[in-house]
């Protein structure tokens, strides 16, 4: 398991850790460092609905195999989260520069931020 070598304000590992019980904590630090960064552009509370997940967790909740999500062959480079501005919050990371990966599932409710170091380009797109 990763430890954060970094202090993040707005973000603790337990809210990062995988949802599915397993105690998986693997995220890579420049993401995070990221995810923070996006955190005060936003100047707004944000809440982790999906965070790294292990291949297990993965694959039961549709993750495709090469999800930035997961967070057991490699450190995860990808959240999901809800806000109570998700319009705002959706232009705000697609203007940040901080990932290449956004995605507003707006019926689940839920944005996915994402850093795919194999993508070319943005993929920012509102499902
Ligand atoms: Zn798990
Ligand atoms: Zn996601």
């Amino acid at each position: 398991m990763t430890k954060i070598n970094i202090a993040l304000k707005n973000f603790n590992k337990e809210e990062l850790t995988c949802k599915c019980g397993c105690g998986r904590f693997n995220f890579d630090e420049e993401f995070l460092i990221r995810l923070q960064a996006y955190r005060y552009i936003l100047a707004h509370p944000m809440t982790i609905t999906s965070p790294g997940r292990c291949v297990n967790h993965n694959k039961a909740v549709g993750g495709v195999d090469t999800s930035c999500h997961q967070c057991e062959t490699k450190p995860a480079t990808a959240v999901d989260f809800w806000c109570t501005s998700m319009a705002n919050a959706y232009d705000k990371a697609c203007k940040s520069g901080l990932f290449n990966e956004v995605i507003w599932y707006k019926a689940k409710n839920f944005i996915h931020l994402g850093l795919d170091r194999n993508q070319t380009g943005n993929y920012f797109k509102i499902n």
